[in-house]
Parts: structure tokens; sequence; C-alpha cells
């Protein structure tokens, strides 16, 4: 896997990551928002029905009979015998049916500047309790089958919820509405319950604590991905890189040569062996061998003349180069620069043939369309013989 492979599937568990955290915010205001319509709609529900309770106690007594003060005054629009009973002097009572109950408990409701509620109809008894707009069309929807309404509004800047729901006529509302021709079971008005300030959902919190998981998770794939990077860079070295000599392995050398092959130049192959090196070790012992090694290694490595051409240990004292874009004059050039460039070392080898460290070399150059990694290195390695056998220490090239 190359730096920028790496790099793109960084990019890519970025991206991903990224995208769940926005999925998941999305999801998150999704739900808030859907809890927040369950909280408001179930709390509008429950003060609708405590009401409907209160109003079916008073209806069950027929109403009920409270003094008459200065706030309550006789209801005159509720026609039925009996509604002010003079008890003394100081006392008289008169009925408060349902709908007078339920107006009276909303007044006390908006001096509290809390959760209001209306009581009202399209064909209401007392003209003050005739319905707002949205409360008109909601009693038009009961009146199609609807069971209630609710929505958020908006107003001065705060966001209220207002709920609906029918008042069907029962078997005791008909004392007084009767006379308007309901039946039993009719739509005959509905209470509407206003609640004020509905939390509004946490967004803020939620954007928050989203942003910091996903940088959270950047920062740990950003961290392990480094992490990852210099073990495989490492795993990569020990894979591709001999130990000895510091430049590339035998194995890396393949690869290396197939993709110069992949690329359709014509190459030049170089193989080169260290003349009578087993005596060098006999001789010196290994230590001095290994340093010996390291030294032509790099002699042979920094002697290479383009960015293109490549230098790896082939095994033991053998050494590989491969020259793209070169051919057979250009790479005997270079391989007696190299030869020269090794006996420059003046390291001293008395029973080599010149008495000191030298190399043969054998070469061979083709065309990329007959060349195959095979051919290459069996031609380069006759050449490298025919060097070996004509007296070592020289630079021999491959012929048919
Ligand atoms: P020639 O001129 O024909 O190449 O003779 P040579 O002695 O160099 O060839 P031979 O194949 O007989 O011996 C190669 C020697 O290289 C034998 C082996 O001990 C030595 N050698 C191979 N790898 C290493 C190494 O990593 N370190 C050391 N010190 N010696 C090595
Ligand atoms: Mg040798
Ligand atoms: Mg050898």
């Amino acid at each position: 896997m190359t730096h920028d492979n790496f790099n793109r599937r960084l990019m890519i568990a970025g991206v991903l990551w990224w995208t769940l955290a926005t999925l998941s915010l999305a999801w998150n205001i999704h739900q808030a928002k859907v809890h927040r319509q369950e909280l408001a709609v179930q709390t509008a529900r429950s003060l609708f029905e405590q009401i409907r309770i209160m109003r079916r106690w008073s209806a069950r007594h027929g109403g009920v009979y409270v003094p008459v003060t200065a706030d309550t005054q006789p209801n005159p629009y509720l026609r039925v015998p009996n509604r002010d009973l003079h008890i003394s002097d100081t006392l008289t009572l008169t009925l408060i049916n349902p709908a007078f109950m339920t107006r009276q408990l909303s007044e006390i409701a908006q001096e509290r500047r809390g959760i209001q509620f209306h009581i009202t109809s399209l064909l209401p008894l007392r003209p003050d309790n005739r319905p707002t707009d949205w409360e008109e069309a909601a009693l038009r929807q009961f009146k199609r089958g609807v069971s209630e309404q609710g929505e958020f509004i908006t107003t001065a800047g705060q966001q209220i919820y207002r709920y609906m729901a029918p008042l069907l006529t029962e078997k005791a509302c008909l004392r007084c509405h009767a006379e308007q021709g309901y039946h039993e079971g009719d739509i005959r008005g509905g209470i509407s319950v206003t609640l004020p300030q509905v939390p509004d959902y946490p967004l803020v919190a939620l954007v928050v604590s989203h942003l910091a998981i996903a940088l959270a998770g950047t920062l740990l794939i950003v961290v392990m991905g480094q992490m990852l990077a210099t073990s495989y860079r490492e795993l990569r070295q020990q894979a591709e890189i001999d130990p000895l000599t510091a430049i590339p392995n035998r194995r890396f050398f393949n690869e290396h040569l197939r993709s110069a092959l992949r690329r359709r130049q014509p190459l030049a192959l170089i193989l080169c062996d260290i003349d009578h090196f087993k005596a060098y070790n006999d001789q010196f012992g290994h230590p001095a061998g290994d340093q010996c090694l390291r030294l032509v290694a790099q002699t042979l490595h920094n002697n290479l003349q383009r960015r293109g051409d490549f230098c790896a240990r082939y095994g033991g004292e053998e050494f590989v180069l491969v020259l793209p874009n070169t051919r057979l004059e250009g790479a005997r050039a270079l391989a007696e620069k190299l030869r020269l460039a090794v006996l420059a070392l003046r390291l001293d080898h008395p029973k080599s043939v010149s008495n000191l460290v030298s190399m043969s070399f054998g070469i061979t150059s083709m065309d990329s369309a007959d060349a195959t990694t095979d051919a290459l290195i069996q031609h380069a390695d006759l050449a490298l013989y025919r060097a070996k056998d004509l007296g070592r220490n020289r630079v021999e090239v491959w012929c048919d």
C-alpha cells in the first residue's frame, strides 16, 4: 500500500465517521422534536381531560350554586328555572353550569399567566365564547371526524403549544342545550388549551456533544492512522531493506523489476559479485567480511547516476542493478565506473587478483517488448560467469 493510498483510506474513514456523526445528530434532533411534541400533546390532553371531568361532575349535579358576588354575577345566558335562590338579605345563590364554571376557571388561569384554556363553540350561547380563527378551523375539523388538533406556534418570540379537542353533548348537557337543537353525542364545541413556554429541544447541547464526539473520533483516527503508518513503514522497511547493507533486498528487487518491465521501457541489468570473497572471509573473518559487504554496497549505491537507477543485494556477496532507459554502452560505462570505485576502496585482499577487493560484472540490456525477469537475470548471470572465467575484476556483456 502506497503512502497516498494509506492517506486516502484515512480520509475515507474520516468522512465515514463524520457522516455517521451527522446522521446521529439528525436522528437525535428528530427524536427530541418527536419527544417534545408528545410531551406537549400528553400535557394538553390530560388538562383537557381534567376540565372535562370537572364539567361532568358539575353537569351531573345540574350545576352548583355559589353566592352572588361582585365577580360572580348571575349568568344572563343561563335560562333555567331557579337560576337564582334568594336565601337572605345578604345571601343570594346563583347557579353555575359547566360552561360558566369553565369560563371562571379559565379567567383564574389567565390571571396566573400560565396554562390557558378557552371554551368555545361555533354556536356560542354567550357571544364572548366565540372561537378564534384557529379554534374555528379546528371545530370544523372535528365536525369532519378529526379527534384533536395541536401545533407549535411562535408568538412574541416564544414557542407555545396550542391544543384543542371537541366537547360532546352528554345527557346532562341537554338540560341547557337541548333548545339549541343538540342531541346526545353531537359536537357542541371544544376547549382549547394553550401551553406557554414549552421547553425547546436541546439543539445546542446535541450539536456540541456530537461535534465533540466527531472531533474526538477524528483525533483517534488521525492518531491511530499515524501509528499504523509508522508501523507499516517499519514493517515495509524490514521486508524490503537488507539489514546488513541497508540497501534494498532481493524481494524489493523482484518487485522493482516487475514494475519497471510493466512501464515498457528498454532496460539494462547488471549482476556483480565480489571476487574470491570466501577467501576474504577465511583470511579476515566474517565481521570483516560483513564490513566489506557494507562498504561495497554503499559504494555501488552511491555511484548510481540517474534517479530511476536501482541497486539491491541479490544474495551473499552478489548485487544487482536495474537501469531503466539504458542501452548496453551506457550500462557498460556505469559498470566500469563501479568496478573502479570498488577498487578505489583499497580494501586489502592478498588472495584476489589485484591484491585488493574487486568485483566482476555481467551486463545485459533488452527492449521492453522482449524483456522478462528470468531472461534478464539469466543473461546477466551468463555474462558474469564469463567475467569470472576470463579472470575476474572485469565487465562482460551478454551476447547471443
Ligand atoms: P568468486 O570469485 O567465484 O565469486 O568466489 P567467491 O569465493 O566470492 O564465491 P563463493 O560463492 O565460493 O563464496 C561466496 C562467499 O561469500 C561464501 C560466503 O561465506 C560469503 N558470504 C555470503 N554472504 C555473506 C555475508 O553476509 N557475510 C559474510 N561475511 N560473508 C558472506
Ligand atoms: Mg564471489
Ligand atoms: Mg557469489
